[in-house]
């Protein structure tokens, strides 16, 4: 969830392997462990969080997102599923057929 808003649904066992929201990937990323390798930069999310009393129109991520396209600042995504059981809210992925 990101600022009360379902970005993406996914079994906990694929998280790592098949999550694709920018912000579930963002997240992941962040995850320390003691066994990291700590010569590898560690990545943050840039931007600012919008206050949750007064989001943008749009994609409440987008402000955050380095993928953010003229479409996300217009439409709040809806939650689709891509594949079954794994369901995300980004204007990056289309309903997969079948
Ligand atoms: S909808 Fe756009 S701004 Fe939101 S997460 Fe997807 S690409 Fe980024």
């Amino acid at each position: 969830m990101y600022l009360g808003n379902l970005v993406e649904v996914i079994h906990g066992r694929e998280l790592l392997a098949k999550a694709v929201h920018p912000y579930t990937k963002a997240l992941m990323d962040s995850i320390f462990d003691i066994n990291m390798d700590f010569s590898n930069p560690i990545e943050s999310i840039n931007g600012e969080t919008p206050s949750p009393l007064d989001l943008p129109e749009g994609c409440p991520f987008q402000g955050r997102c380095p993928h953010c396209m003229d479409i996300c600042k217009k439409e709040n995504p809806a939650l689709i599923e891509i594949e079954t059981d794994h369901n995300v809210a980004c204007h990056l992925f289309k309903k997969s057929k079948g």
